[in-house]
């Protein structure tokens, strides 16, 4: 038998738990990483070629992006084998067995992740009492339509502002990826005075120095247009969204966009990551050494988790805002002030922070 301690570090994980059902045919694998912030809070992700190591990683990933957020909360994340697409029915069986096979592993909290939404969360909340990322009528927060993780990259940009020498008002935006996230992080910081210049979805890109109008593209793409059917703008292709000049770049698309043979080409001030790991760590220090600052997306892009966090403790939209604000302004503080006295790339001051914070809070534990 392969070694099933493989995983184990001083961090965890604290479990791994194989479920199968042979009613439903469910196959799922549970990771609870380290809860000694709190219970764990992890999306489920359902695809046909999951694995416990994809768990595993998930889970650990999730322990040091809420221990970053500040949460209360460690990591967790489980996998459920099979394709996301196949009939309602059929789905909601499978994720109602999958349900009853984590009652009792309640340091486990389930949310969304890919192949899960909200109703899938809603059913799992029927079976057990537990779920995040729910429908607003049984006490969720739509944070993709409300814009939690957009707004939380604003509060990233204005808490960095101080190190870059930055100025709001009439600072050039540009976005890459104008989707939930993108489209929000231009709202909320257009709102702060500055422009959005240019933005590009998975067809092309818009451009106008002059100055694009964030509200109304936002509409356009919410009827199902492209960013390039904006009537006021030229027309560039998918990859010339690199090349234009700005003090913000927001990455809010896909991972690994700029990499060692591209990072030259991107001349900006500051880069809040909306994308999840959008840069290689090469790419990063070579930004880092010519001064251009980093905020990593763990820190940046954390509204989305800490929305779900206030969920779960009952709280309202309201108070997902003031959260995410607090949150993330004194989270980007920490992580800026600590890169610049210890000369460290800010992911690497952010690693240190979370990990720092878990290990004290497992001096906190029982031994
Ligand atoms: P989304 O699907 O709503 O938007 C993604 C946008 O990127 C779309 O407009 C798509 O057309 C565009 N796109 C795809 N490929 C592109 C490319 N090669 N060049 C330019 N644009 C491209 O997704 P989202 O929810 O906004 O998530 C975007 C990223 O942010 C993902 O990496 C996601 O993991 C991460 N993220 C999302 C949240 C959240 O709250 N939604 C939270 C944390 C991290």
């Amino acid at each position: 038998m392969e070694n099933i301690f493989a995983f184990a570090d001083e961090l965890g994980p604290a479990k791994i738990v194989h479920i199968y059902d042979p009613l439903t045919g469910l196959k799922a694998v549970v990771a609870i990483d380290n809860v000694a912030c709190g219970p764990s809070i992890g999306g489920i992700r359902m695809a046909p070629d999951v694995s416990a190591t994809e768990a595993f990683r998930l889970a650990r990933a999730m322990t040091m992006k809420n221990a970053a957020a500040g949460l209360p909360h460690g990591g967790g994340k489980s996998v459920i084998f099979g394709d996301p697409k196949i009939p309602i029915q059929e789905k909601e069986r499978l994720v109602r067995a999958f349900a009853r096979g984590i009652r009792d592993l309640v340091e486990y909290i389930p949310g969304p992740d890919m192949g899960t939404d909200e109703r899938c969360m809603a059913w799992i909340k029927n079976e057990i009492g537990r779920a995040v990322g729910l429908p607003p009528e049984i006490g969720g927060i739509p944070l993709d339509e409300i814009g939690a993780t957009g707004f939380g990259l604003k509060a990233s940009v204005e808490a960095a502002r101080k190190f870059c020498r930055l100025e709001l008002k009439g600072a050039r935006v540009v976005v890459q990826g104008f989707g939930s996230v993108g489209k929000h992080a231009a709202r909320f910081l257009a709102a702060e005075g500055t422009k959005l210049i240019a933005a590009s979805d998975s067809h092309g890109t818009i451009f106008n120095a002059k100055g694009i109008d964030v509200g109304r593209l936002i509409a356009m793409k919410d009827s199902g247009k492209k960013v390039v059917d904006y009537p006021d703008g030229e027309k560039l292709s998918l990859d010339a969204v690199i090349d234009i000049e700005c003090e913000i770049w927001i990455p809010a698309a896909r991972p690994d966009v700029i990499h060692k043979d591209n990072v030259a080409r991107l001349k900006t001030k500051l880069v809040p990551q909306g994308a999840n790991i959008p840069f290689t760590l090469e790419a990063e220090r070579i930004l880092h050494e010519k001064g251009t600052l980093v905020i990593p997306d763990f820190i940046a892009n954390a509204g989305g988790v800490i929305c779900a966090s206030v969920e779960y403790h009952g709280g309202t939209q309201t108070l997902a805002f003031q959260t995410i604000e607090e949150k993330i302004r004194t989270n980007t503080t920490q992580v800026l002030e600590e890169s610049e006295r210890t000369k460290t790339l800010p992911r690497e001051a952010a690693v240190a922070l979370a990990e720092r914070r878990v290990r004290t809070a497992m001096q906190y534990q029982r031994k």
